[in-house]
């Protein structure tokens, strides 16, 4: 039980990496916040594992491109479970566009969800584990925050940021006792996905040594290790969870 007593909040929790990462921390013995968007799954699955799992599960819903909604998350999880141990600032979206074809609305909508988001739930995360004098942020990056990829201007832009901003954020957290990362997933079967036909998919699948696509359960591995105290002296990093993608390219 690696997270035994251990209070987590993944963002984006309902669907994919996210809903992975809330199952393997309930196994670790954690109770656990899915937070995602009103009408979405998160209620329906919270319910489903937190029959499984003695009352250990939640749900809150909370849309990460809304401050008050963030900070009440944040506010009601410290009232209900007493602290916040642990966060997988997950929440995204993709977007895939022609950069001369991309108008304002849709990459102000991705950098909003991706990048502002991420700062959002860090910031409050911040603020809640300074008075406690602990915790661990987990920041969800990509490969696609360290190479470029044709039509994911505002994508990469936004996970470009969450890398750097992760390490800024473990600078000023490391005294306060708050560890900061970020996991950089290659590409992952999840919902995301589903946007794209076989030929692309296959195209994407050839771009990782391992030759599949990664699980999300792979992801949610990588996460309960940042998050829990076998990291204790890791901040400031990148983890790539990705197949091998980015190893021939640097
Ligand atoms: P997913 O299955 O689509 O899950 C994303 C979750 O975030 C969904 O439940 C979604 O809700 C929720 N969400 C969207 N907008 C939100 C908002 N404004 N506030 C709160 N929740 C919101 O995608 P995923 O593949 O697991 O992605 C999770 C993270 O991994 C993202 O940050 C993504 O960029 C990153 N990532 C994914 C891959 C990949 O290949 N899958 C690779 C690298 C990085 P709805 O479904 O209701 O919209």
């Amino acid at each position: 039980m690696r997270m035994k007593g251990k209070n987590v909040i993944v963002t984006g929790g309902a669907s994919g990496i996210g809903l992975a990462s809330v199952e393997r921390c309930l196994e670790e013995g954690a109770s656990v916040v899915i937070a995602d968007l009103e009408g979405g799954d998160g209620q329906a699955q919270a319910a489903r594992l937190d029959d499984r799992c003695d009352g250990r599960c939640l749900f809150k819903a909370c849309d990460v491109t809304d401050t008050a909604q963030v900070d009440r998350l944040f506010a009601d999880t410290v009232a209900e479970l007493g602290s916040v141990d642990a966060v997988f600032n997950n929440a995204g979206i993709g977007g895939i566009c022609p950069t001369d074809e991309l108008e304002d609305e849709e990459y102000l909508k991705v950098i909003d969800i991706n990048l502002n988001g991420v700062f959002r739930v860090a910031r409050a995360a911040l603020r809640v584990m300074y008075r406690q004098g602990s915790g661990s942020i987990v920041n969800c990056a990509s490969i696609l925050g360290v190479f470029g990829q044709s039509q994911t201007a505002a994508y990469t832009a936004a996970k470009g940021g969450v890398v750097n901003m992760t390490r800024t954020l473990a600078i000023e957290a490391a005294p306060k006792g708050v560890r900061v990362n970020a996991i950089g997933p290659g590409y992952i079967d999840t919902p995301l996905l589903e946007a794209l036909d076989d030929d692309m998919l296959q195209g994407l699948i050839g771009l990782h040594p391992i030759g599949r696509l990664g699980r999300p359960a792979e992801i949610a591995n990588a996460f309960l290790f940042l998050a829990s105290d076998e990291a204790s002296f890791v901040t400031g990093a990148h983890l790539l969870v990705d197949g091998g993608f980015t190893a021939g390219k640097s």
